[in-house]
């Protein structure tokens, strides 16, 4: 069996996810595929949409009023002529014009009328009969959004790479896409490893731990926009753990849980040695996740070169993350994201840190950058954090008491309550 990689190279976490960061940004996704909108809802769009029409299409009013000439409003109060009603939909030749000295009662949405230039909202009117009285004045172009001041036909409201978020699908709705094409949904092979894993239908010994990593990972791979493929338990024996791996190489990634820390059984790292793996780190100064390894396998082990159309990648990039759960959680988060998100399609997103009142105190050790499970909670603009409950990177379920991580630099031992820290949100 080959050797373990050599140097090791352990890097603080800023090094470690830069390295990421920049690999990410060679990466591509492997294809496109059309989608009906809401299938499409969380992927990558592949092409620009663009505005089919001005928007707003016709001068909209954007109060309950009435439609105006601002210069009809010069002495206040005003008493102007009622011509009529515009509801929204009016069509164009239901719409009276306006001459000086009138009004016509507008609801929003609905076009403001020739001849007008602003909407008075109705609270700063009274109505009798025919007449309206205006009581505030307004400036031309008040309350109306001219034609095409939101986009102008064939402009572009939609680039490729963008996430197909809420806001996103209801641009695609605005402009009459039902269908759109986005890229498809790079597919992440999962390996488990470890003697005592064992599959969650089958009853477990004394000493035998169900498999959760597999699942979690699988839940965060589909939210950052990849298909997970989730691979048998690989046990800690060399061979299975070849085979599995191989097989993993035939997805866009590959991530493994387990097996990388500095046990005798720790085989991941010397395993991918045998494919000619390229180590980028082995470790980063972190808790949890300190044994995080990040590399590339050569494509043409796992692959046929043949069946590689030519614009297939060189590489296939593996994560070795550490099996502890939170540790598998955490790493997936710092450093497996931006490669699952260029694989999906888009720039991968920068980390984004806030910062919190610290509760309670906090005492830890210094050397390593921590990620520890926390609660944000608070009233309006006033928040706090404090720890959730934990025992430790095994406790599956303290992350689930958990909404974020209060992140403690290598150099604090202690940070007082009612500190600022910051806080990477989950
Ligand atoms: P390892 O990283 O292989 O040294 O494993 C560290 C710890 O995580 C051990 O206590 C394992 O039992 C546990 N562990 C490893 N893989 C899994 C998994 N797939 N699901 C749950 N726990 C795991
Ligand atoms: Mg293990």
């Amino acid at each position: 069996m080959a050797a373990l990689p050599e140097p090791s190279s352990v890097l603080s976490f800023e090094d470690a996810r830069h390295l990421v960061e920049d690999h990410a940004a060679h990466l591509r996704p492997r294809g496109k595929e059309l989608v009906e909108l809401l299938e499409g809802a969380g992927q990558i769009l592949a092409e620009p949409v663009l505005a089919d029409r001005n928007f707003p299409p016709f001068p909209r009013g954007m109060r309950d009023g009435y439609a105006v000439r601002a210069a009809d409003l010069a002495h206040l109060p005003a008493t102007l002529e009622v011509i009529g009603e515009i509801k929204a939909g009016a069509r164009t030749d239901d719409i009276p014009t306006l001459q000086p000295g009138q009004a016509a009662a507008i609801m929003t949405g609905a076009p403001a009328p020739p001849g007008s230039d602003a909407v008075v909202m109705v609270e700063h009117t009274s109505r009798d009969a025919a007449r309206v009285q205006i009581m505030k004045a307004v400036a031309a172009g008040d309350n109306i959004a001219p034609i095409a001041s939101e986009a102008k036909r064939g402009e572009r409201l939609l680039s490729p790479g963008a996430r197909l978020d809420y806001a996103a699908i209801a641009v695609a709705a605005s402009v009459g896409r039902s269908r759109l094409l986005v890229y498809s949904k790079p597919k992440v092979a999962i390996l488990s490893t470890g003697d005592e894993i064992v599959d969650i239908d089958v009853p477990p010994a004394v000493t035998q731990i169900r498999n959760s990593n597999t699942y979690s990972l699988a839940a965060q791979v589909q939210a950052a926009g990849g298909e997970p493929v989730l691979l048998p338990i690989a046990p800690d024996e060399p061979a299975r753990l070849r085979e599995l791996i191989a097989e993993g190489c035939e997805s866009d990634l590959l991530l493994l849980a387990g097996g990388v820390s500095m046990g005798k059984y720790d085989l991941v790292e010397p395993v991918l040695g045998e494919f000619q793996a390229e180590f980028f780190f082995t470790g980063a100064q972190i808790q949890p996740g300190k044994p995080v390894v990040f590399g590339r396998v050569p494509c043409g082990r796992g692959r046929l070169a043949r069946e590689l159309p030519t614009s297939s990648p060189a590489h296939v990039y593996f994560f070795g993350l550490p099996g502890n759960p939170v540790s598998t959680m955490v790493t997936f988060e710092l450093f497996v994201r931006p490669v699952l998100e260029a694989l999906a399609g888009m720039t991968p997103r920068k980390l984004v840190f806030l910062k919190a009142r610290l509760k309670a105190e906090i005492k830890t050790k210094t050397g390593l950058k921590r990620f520890l499970p926390a609660i944000l909670s608070g009233e309006f603009e006033d928040t706090e954090v404090e720890l959730a409950a934990w025992h430790g990177s095994g406790d599956v379920a303290s992350m689930t008491r958990a909404n974020c991580y209060v992140v403690i630099p290598p150099d604090r031992d202690r940070i007082a309550a009612g500190e600022s820290v910051a806080v990477l949100m989950r």
